[in-house]
């Protein structure tokens, strides 16, 4: 394997160019560490030293060290259906961020969201589904409501309100809204696109 780019990344822009050149080596297929998933290449990853957070959906077709095509120690990866925020996610987020010193947090939602699907389908229906799906649901509906339900494309038009929502969120957290207006730390928003693997940055 190539050595790890881990720890070069310590400002903002230089962590999402490091990601974005990662999804480009991933779309034309020709990834540095997409096959190199072995032991020995964990044990050379050393210490922690990751240069971004990404926060993205539990999707099975979203795996989010493959499509940025990422090496051990290089990421930090948090996963929740349609990249919900809950309390555990916000405190993970602001430890990577705060202790690890890791300058860029990335939301990632993707094309064809059942997270979000589900969301379109409890405005449209009125009808909520029970447990803590209900939860995931909820977060996702303000997201639904600002586009219009039953506008025929409020699925594709609610993935990106939502994560553009996750993102102001996110910069409003008490320990990430400091280095943010500082710009030691910048939240960005992307899309995923199942057909073509490419990220795709949101303007916020
Ligand atoms: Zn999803």
């Amino acid at each position: 394997m190539t050595g790890s780019s881990a720890g070069a990344a310590r400002t903002p822009r230089a962590a999402l160019a490091e990601l974005l050149t990662g999804n480009r080596r991933f779309v034309s297929g020709q990834p540095v560490h997409g096959h190199d998933v072995t032991a020995a290449a964990a044990v050379a990853s050393g210490d922690q030293q990751p240069y971004a957070v990404l926060l993205g959906c539990i999707d099975s077709r979203v795996p989010l060290e493959a499509i940025f095509d990422q090496t051990f120690g290089s990421i930090c990866v948090i996963r929740t259906g349609a990249h919900v925020l809950d309390r555990a996610v916000c405190g993970s987020i602001e430890y990577v961020v705060g202790q690890l010193g890791v300058p860029l947090v990335m939301v990632l939602g993707h094309e064809r969201c059942g997270a979000v699907a589900s969301a379109v389908d409890t405005l449209r229906t009125g009808e909520r589904p029970g447990g803590s799906l209900a939860y995931l649901v909820d977060q996702i509906a303000p997201a639904v409501t600002e586009v219009g339900a039953d506008d025929p494309r409020a699925h594709p038009m609610a993935v990106r309100r939502h994560v553009l929502r996750t993102v102001a969120t996110l910069r409003a957290d008490d320990l990430l809204t400091g280095p943010v207006a500082e710009g030691r730390v910048d939240v960005v928003g992307a899309v995923y696109d199942l057909a073509t693997g490419e990220v795709t940055l949101l303007d916020h």
